[in-house]
């Protein structure tokens, strides 16, 4: 069996990762990564997990990613957020930190994030930011979270109310509150992104 076919093998054979997460939140809704037709998407998906398998030997998180545009392979990317002392060194965004370098703009329209494992709160932010036109994704947060990992845990803080996070959150609004956003809206010449 190829590395392809075990991986299509290993997503269509467990039922488990076809049941999404009841909720009324967007950002909580589980992916049914079964509805991937594309052969491709197997093959990124294991450089993808090949680059989390590797990352934990150099000393890095469990995670890997990749950003491809037609079938080229645009930027990789490892979690670094212990070996870097970044919180956000997580592995789609040193992708998309790299891909942006690679391809010189903000943008990574066009393009698509193959990740070892289901983006967390802060990545799905980042490839909407990013402008990506696909997410695809592996493992999902409940093997995160038998990893020890928060990913599961973050998504569920965003479907409760906020009074019930351990971290405060308070709005404090000075009468200069809009003024950056004055600046910025009679800039002329910005760069809207
Ligand atoms: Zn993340």
């Amino acid at each position: 069996m190829s590395t392809v076919d075990a991986v299509n093998n290993a997503v269509n054979d467990d039922p488990s990762r076809t049941e999404a997460v009841p909720t009324s939140a967007g950002l909580t809704e589980s992916i049914d990564p079964t509805k991937s037709t594309d052969p491709s998407d197997a093959q990124w998906l294991a450089r993808a997990i090949e680059l989390a398998t590797e990352n934990v030997a150099n000393g890095g998180g469990p995670f890997g990613a990749v950003i491809v545009r037609d079938g080229v392979l645009i930027a990789e990317g490892q979690n670094r957020v212990t070996a870097s002392l970044d919180p956000t060194a997580h592995a789609e965004v040193s992708a998309i930190r790299a891909a942006c370098q690679v391809v010189g703009d903000f943008s990574l329209a066009g393009m698509t994030l193959y990740t070892s494992c289901e983006p967390c709160p802060l990545c799905v932010s980042a490839s909407l930011w990013a402008r990506l036109d696909r997410v695809v994704f592996a493992a999902d947060r409940d093997d995160a979270a038998r990893g020890g990992f928060d990913d599961r845990e973050f998504y569920e803080l965003f479907a409760r109310d906020r009074a019930t996070w351990p971290m405060r959150i308070d709005s404090v609004r000075p009468v200069n509150a809009p003024e950056p956003f004055d600046a910025w809206l009679a800039l002329g010449d910005r760069t809207d992104y």
